[in-house]
């Protein structure tokens, strides 16, 4: 089932009484999640995805805007009609019933032809768990399991009745580090066997980069850019973007071009053509940088941190916008932190500029 957002906007009255300003949450979103495919929302806190998600559900109503499933326009259908799933943060599980008896409580209230007998709901409760990898656990009561096991029974909730659309708001944040992962990986799991079509929010760029098939980038209730991950992460459209992609973040200096040549403080880093003279903000990936003896950019060693395979390097830069630059680099390199200068030469695929003003990419052609 494909999804259709069109021209989706929702504001909010002020919550401040003084001032009479509302609040875009979301801004005139428009996307197409094709069919089958889990998508990954992704930005800071207050960004608008939550709002998102509840319009998709149905849980909140749009200030304008349309949303299609398929072919049809829902935006006026009640949630319980859209044929959806969700799981939120918290489990929100009926602590007085057993695992079984919360999966099942879905199809309780189903009406008419869609009416199961008991043995059909247990049958269906049955294959749900066992799709999260719970079936040993129905007799137990939801105090009795740890948070993964607890958001797999939420999981398994929200597919007992097998929706059009899953939706998933932040359903990791609970867990710890391990878990999380582990969890995440089943949901791609789940959502790979069952294609279901797949709506994940999360705050964690590296959650979203992991499991989804497209991310969609938002900030302030605007969508910034929508993608495969490694795409947006390989060629972010602004500076916000390449900014919120990535572990250790992207590097960011103050530049200048002139005459074709890139220039960070007063290292010439790169030749390139197509950009007028002007100041820029320079992104350079922590995988970019390349040890070298006569390298263009000369940075004052720090620190190195050794991670197993690569190395990371902490130097400074006087044109560095944060108080260290951090290289990662192949551990078999030494660096010896007590000389004046580490020196390194850019990969260009790996450095991005941006227009100081609107921090929009500057695209360039390297000589
Ligand atoms: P996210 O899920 O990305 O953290 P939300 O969608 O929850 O963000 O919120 C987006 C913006 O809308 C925030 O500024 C938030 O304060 C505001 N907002 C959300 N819900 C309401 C509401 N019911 N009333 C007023 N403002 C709201
Ligand atoms: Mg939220």
């Amino acid at each position: 089932m494909k999804i259709v957002l069109q021209n989706l906007t929702k504001a909010f009255p002020s919550r401040n009484k003084k001032s009479n300003e509302e609040v875009i949450a979301v801004n005139n979103f428009n996307f197409e999640i094709p069919d089958g495919k889990l998508i990954g929302l992704l930005g800071p806190s207050g960004c608008g995805k939550s709002t998102t998600l509840y319009m998709i559900s149905g849980l909140q109503k749009p200030t304008s805007g349309r949303i299609f499933f398929g072919d049809d326009d829902v935006t006026e259908l009640s949630t319980e009609n859209r044929g959806i799933g969700l799981v939120f943060q918290n489990y929100a599980l009926y602590p007085h019933m057993t695992v079984k008896q919360n999966i099942m409580f879905p199809l309780q209230n189903l009406k008419g032809e869609d009416k199961l007998t008991k043995e059909q709901m247990l049958e269906r409760a049955y294959q749900a768990a066992k799709l999260v990898q719970i079936e040993q656990l129905l007799d137990r009561k939801p105090s009795e399991l740890s948070g993964g096991q607890q958001q797999r029974v939420a999981i398994a909730r929200a597919l007992v009745k097998m929706p059009r659309v899953l939706l998933l708001d932040e359903p990791l944040s609970n867990l710890d580090a391990r878990l999380r992962l582990q969890t995440r990986e089943e949901i791609r799991r789940i959502q790979q066997e069952t294609k279901i079509t797949t709506v994940f929010v999360t705050h964690d760029q590296e959650e979203a980069m992991s499991i989804s098939d497209m991310i969609v980038v938002m900030k302030a209730g605007i969508v910034q850019q929508i993608g495969k991950p490694q795409d947006v992460y390989d060629d972010p459209a602004n500076l916000f973007v390449a900014k919120f992609l990535g572990t250790p973040p992207i590097n960011v200096f103050d530049g200048q071009v002139k005459d074709g040549k890139l220039y960070i403080g007063s290292d010439e880093v790169l030749e390139f053509s197509g950009v007028a003279d002007q100041a820029v903000t320079v992104g350079i990936r922590p995988e970019g940088f390349v040890l070298s003896e006569n390298g263009a950019l000369k940075c004052k060693p720090v620190n190195v941190e050794v991670m197993g395979r690569d190395v990371s390097v902490v130097a400074t830069h006087d044109a560095s916008q944060n108080p260290f630059v951090r290289s990662i680099i192949d551990a078999d390199n030494k660096v010896d932190t007590g000389s004046e200068y580490v020196r390194y030469n850019i990969k260009p695929h790996k450095i991005f500029i941006f227009n100081k003003e609107t921090e929009e990419r500057i695209y360039f052609e390297v000589k």
